[in-house]
């Protein structure tokens, strides 16, 4: 998600925007961190059964190690979209972390061993319009999408009875999944402000999406 809300009056910028140049300040890269690990962890939780590894110690390595990767691949760089693009508009980008988001995302995993969370947003101050808003919103979906079109198309490549398979396949899934899901048009999600940039973009990448997930879903890879 995306969020141009009201909230980001009480953040602390930490810095002036600098002329399209990516910049961090070490509050973002806290709240990076702490979403990052609080995702790997609930991530972890819910695969913790799985057996990657004959040695138990290993097989623990392995599935934080994999949640970890996932996370990263996913999560976060759908959120580096949003702000690598607002701050090439020269506005100020930063991304919060939602503690309450968090904190349900490991009473989700724990108890019912299912992902829902609402980790964060990265939040935008500065002059945008309607289209700006639109193409800082479609950044995040479509680098989900284009990371499932890479790991479907390694997927067609690598032998199913692998695991390197089955964690690539499950990352396509998950990009395909937090893509579409981001593209619903309403709001908060990035799909309502797509819309009301452009109906024909939105209407295509939702459908690239879609496809994506239907060849995931349906076992076609
Ligand atoms: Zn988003």
């Amino acid at each position: 998600m995306q969020d141009s809300a009201d909230g980001l009056r009480r953040v602390d910028p930490g810095y002036r925007a600098a002329r399209g140049k990516i910049r961090f300040s070490k509050t973002e890269v806290l709240h990076i961190a702490a979403a990052i690990a609080v995702l790997s962890i609930a991530f972890s939780l819910i695969m913790r059964d799985s057996y990657l590894d004959p040695d138990p110690t290993k097989n623990i390595i392995l599935i934080v190690g994999m949640s970890f990767m996932l996370v990263v691949c996913s999560f976060l760089f759908h959120e580096f979209g949003h702000k690598f693009v607002a701050q090439r508009y020269n506005t100020w980008s930063e991304f919060r972390a939602y503690p309450a988001g968090l904190a349900m995302a490991l009473f989700f995993s724990l108890v019912i061993g299912v992902l829902f969370a609402a980790p964060g947003a990265v939040y935008i101050r500065g002059n945008i319009d309607t289209a700006m808003n639109g193409k800082i919103s479609l950044a995040g979906p479509a680098v989900n999408f284009v990371i499932a079109a890479i790991a479907i198309g390694v997927c067609l490549m690598l032998d199913p009875s692998t695991l390197i398979y089955s964690i690539i396949r499950m990352l396509a899934y998950l990009n395909a999944f937090l893509g579409l899901f981001n593209m619903l048009p309403i709001m908060p999600f990035d799909g309502s402000k797509i819309v009301r940039w452009s109906i024909p973009i939105y209407v295509i990448t939702a459908a690239i999406g879609a496809v994506e997930f239907i060849i995931i879903y349906t076992s076609v890879v």
